[in-house]
This record gives structure tokens, C-alpha cells and sequence, in this order.
């Protein structure tokens, strides 16, 4: 077991981002409650073993699709921050329901891009949140997609869980996707494709790997990824991209078993 892995282990402090492929059904874009139940059981779970979570979970715009049933995401950006205003108290009606059947509270922060350029909003967001985990809550982040224009955007939520991550000055911060990890090559198009086990350094081969700058949909959307990765591994915090299709991954990854990718924390 590397080194980064077997730290994994005595984190304390993790962020855990969750994608909307993973939460929603493909399709009918309605919300996959098999797949939440489980995930919240598991970061309940965390919790009761001493952890302390922080969760930033996408997936309004989808549920508030599948609240309208819509066939997919309207054109225009009202349209879009109208839905996720629908489906973001869809989603914390959900996840209030499951953390308190394991007897967990959950605190929902919206936050805009603020926090990436101003230190005042950096710093009250920052304090926010520790008070919520000092509080024995879980924060459960979105970005405020219904306010968030242009100047204020993130935009994705990698990219925002690493700037949660940055601010809470947590260990670790692991993104739950619908694909294994980081992959050598496109595995949806490339059957030699390999699975990369650790990252040390994010050099031009990565970049590339991960579609390079400027194309938004690299290797399994593995763009912002990349840059939530430079980031958290610039400010000490360790990454990992992990398949959330499984339940139980993120308790065998905080283990210390290798599955996933890992971006080690520069020193
Ligand atoms: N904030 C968006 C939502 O909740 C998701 C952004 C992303 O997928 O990265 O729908």
C-alpha cells in the first residue's frame, strides 16, 4: 500500500462529493434512491466512527427535471436555476429523511464562486462550516445555481468541492463518480484502457488524458476533475476519484484499499 493510500486511514477530516450520474437514473433523470440510502448510511456511518463529512452533492437540476418530468435540461439558464431551485429542496427533503433515520443532522450551505475570489466570503463560509462540524452536523453543499450568474459562477461542482475542501482545510477529498477512477485512455472507446492507480505529479500526460484545456467533456468528464485535483493537492489535501456505483467504496477507499485514483497531496 503506498504511503498516501495508508494515510488515508487517519483522516479526520473529509470531503465527499457526489456527481449527478451517480444520484439520478439515467433517463428519467428521477433521483436513485437504492444508491442515496446507501451513500447516506455509509457517511452516517463515517460520522458515528469519528469522522467528520463534508458533503457536496449535485443533482438538483436533475431531480427538479424529474419533479417536472421533463425529457431533459432546458436551453436557458433561467429555466435551468428555476429547476435546481425545485430540485434542491427535493434532494434535502431526501437526505434530511435518511441521515436522521442514522441519527445525523444535515446543515445545507449554497455557496456561489465568492469563495474562490473574495477572502472576506472565503473566511465567513470557511467559519460557517467548521461551526457546523464542531456542531456534530454535516454541511450538505450546492452551489446556489437559482442566484449564481456568470461572475459569481463555479459552475461544477469538482472545482467547488475542492474549494470546500481548501477552506475547511480538510484531508481529504474524494469525488464519487460513475467511472472507476482515471483511465490511461477513453475506456469507453478503448478496450486496452488502464486504470491509473496514483498520480504523483499532474504533468501534460495527465492533462491530456483528462481532454486538456479548453474541452469541457475530456476522458469520462474528467476536465474539472483534473483541476479540483491541482487544487486540493496544491493546498495539502489528498484527492481521490471513486466509482459511486458500488456502495461501500468510500469506507474500503478510507481504509486504505486500492481502488480508485489517487491524487497524493503535494508536501
Ligand atoms: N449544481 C448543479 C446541480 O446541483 C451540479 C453541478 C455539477 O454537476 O457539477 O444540479
Amino acid at each position: 500500500m503506498s504511503a498516501a493510500r495508508e494515510n488515508l486511514k487517519n483522516a479526520k477530516r473529509i470531503v465527499v462529493k457526489v456527481g449527478t450520474s451517480t444520484l439520478a437514473h439515467s433517463g428519467s433523470y428521477k433521483l436513485n434512491l437504492y444508491r442515496i440510502e446507501h451513500l447516506i448510511r455509509e457517511l452516517a456511518d463515517l460520522h458515528n466512527a469519528g469522522k467528520e463529512i463534508i458533503f457536496v452533492s449535485s443533482g438538483a437540476i436533475a431531480a427538479g427535471i424529474g419533479r417536472m418530468r421533463l425529457n431533459g435540461k432546458p436551453e436557458t439558464i433561467p429555466e435551468n436555476q428555476a429547476l435546481a431551485a425545485i430540485g434542491q429542496g427535493i434532494l434535502m427533503h431526501i437526505y434530511e429523511k435518511f441521515f436522521a433515520e442514522y441519527g445525523q443532522i444535515p446543515a445545507q450551505v449554497l455557496l456561489t464562486g465568492d469563495i474562490a475570489n473574495d477572502e472576506h466570503a472565503r473566511e465567513n463560509a470557511g467559519n460557517s462550516l467548521t461551526t457546523i462540524l464542531k456542531m456534530g452536523a454535516i454541511p450538505v453543499i450546492n452551489e446556489n445555481d437559482a442566484v449564481a450568474v456568470d461572475e459569481i459562477k463555479i459552475g461544477d461542482n469538482d472545482n467547488l468541492s475542492a474549494l470546500v475542501a481548501k477552506i475547511t482545510n480538510a484531508e481529504v477529498l474524494i469525488i464519487l463518480t460513475d467511472i472507476d477512477g482515471l483511465y490511461n485512455k477513453n475506456p469507453k472507446s478503448d478496450d486496452s484502457a488502464k486504470l491509473i492507480d496514483e498520480v504523483p505529479e499532474i504533468d501534460s500526460t495527465i492533462e491530456k488524458i483528462a481532454g486538456g484545456a479548453g474541452t469541457k467533456l475530456g476522458t469520462g468528464g474528467m476536465f474539472t476533475k483534473i483541476q479540483a485535483a491541482k487544487v486540493a493537492t496544491a493546498a495539502g489535501i489528498s484527492m481521490l476519484i471513486v466509482s459511486g456505483r458500488e456502495p461501500g467504496n468510500l469506507r474500503r477507499v478510507l481504509n486504505g484499499e486500492n481502488i480508485g485514483t489517487i491524487f497524493p497531496a503535494a508536501l
